[in-house]
């Protein structure tokens, strides 16, 4: 982390946090706009990962500090569901590092609880073998997390029912349409697409790796991108210089409003606030969750 006093974090409120957990003693974390948040991340409230988890223990499937089931978050959730993980001897992971962090877990444990996003964990779990049957999905809404007890001690892993708004608005029929009208063209999502679209698509990857998909493809290839439309846009500047055609998988647009929160106002007002010597929208994790969740992030970047 760079020496700057100030930290002014142009993204959304999940990494401003983890910006703030990572950042040195002193350094103060900025949010220009604070509803730039993550509808995912708010699909996992701690009180509700702390309920499923003592439900968990009450059926004798794990004892507190994760002896029986390993914790691993997205990267796409709260502080404070990052330092659950790190406290009970698991880790936070990317949609990159995944599999790898699902490896590190089974090396530990019999079981996986995967949080936030059930797409991805599902996508993972599949890809590494693991069948549809041999995980289940813990609703927070529902009594026992809407999973009978018999469920939940044969599955393998247990997917918290989370969501990307955006990725999950692609359907396997954008596929179908897609390749039905242009003949040919090679189809790749992003692992928070739904486990059917996964399914039917070419190629699966993180936004690193959608992009290295292209990068190593022919020249005249063409693409239909299944992830959030301002980056398929860039992607399609890219890539128009080799002759390769990017669009989206469906035309009706998928954006991520929060995402996008940050306006070049929001950011003059609060490095004008800063200039005048106020802090605004400050980003403040509290000290014993920036222990554990780092103790997670640290062991995130253990695994490759
Ligand atoms: S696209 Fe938006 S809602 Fe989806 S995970 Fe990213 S920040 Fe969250």
């Amino acid at each position: 982390m760079a020496d700057g006093k100030y930290i002014v974090f142009c993204g959304v409120h999940f990494m401003a946090e983890s910006a703030d957990i990572l950042s040195r003693p002193g350094q103060v974390t900025v949010l220009p706009d604070l509803n730039a948040g993550c509808s995912m991340a708010d699909m996992a409230e701690i009180t509700q990962v702390e309920n499923c988890w003592e439900q968990l223990i009450a059926a004798g499937l794990t004892d507190d500090a994760g002896e029986g089931i390993t914790p691993i978050t997205y990267m796409n959730s709260t502080a404070a569901i990052k330092a659950f993980c790190g406290e009970r001897r698991g880790v936070v992971c990317t949609s990159s590092n995944a599999s790898g962090a699902f490896k590190w877990g089974f090396a530990k444990t019999p079981k996986i609880l995967f949080l936030p996003d059930q797409h991805l964990g599902r996508n993972t779990g599949y890809a590494m073998g693991i069948p549809l049957s041999d995980m289940v999905v813990w609703d927070p809404f529902m009594i026992n997390g809407g999973v009978t007890p018999e469920r939940l001690r044969a599955a393998k892993v247990i997917l918290w029912k989370g969501h990307c708004s955006v990725h999950q608005r692609f359907l396997p029929e954008h596929v179908d349409n897609v390749r039905a009208k242009y003949p040919g063209i090679r189809v790749i999502v992003h692992p928070e697409c739904r486990w059917e679209v996964c399914q039917k698509a070419d190629g699966i990857g993180s936004t690193e790796g959608l992009l290295k998909l292209i990068r190593n493809s022919p020249a005249e290839t063409m693409f239909a991108v299944g992830t959030e439309i301002h980056l398929v846009n860039r992607m399609g500047k890219e890539f128009a210089a080799q002759g390769k055609k990017v669009i989206t998988l469906d035309d009706s647009g998928c954006l991520c409003t929060t995402m996008f929160r940050i306006s070049p106002q929001h950011l003059c007002w609060a490095l004008e606030n800063l200039a005048e010597g106020n802090i605004v929208n400050q980003i403040k994790v509290k000290d014993d969750v920036k222990h554990w969740a780092r103790v997670a992030l640290d062991r995130m970047l253990e695994i490759q």
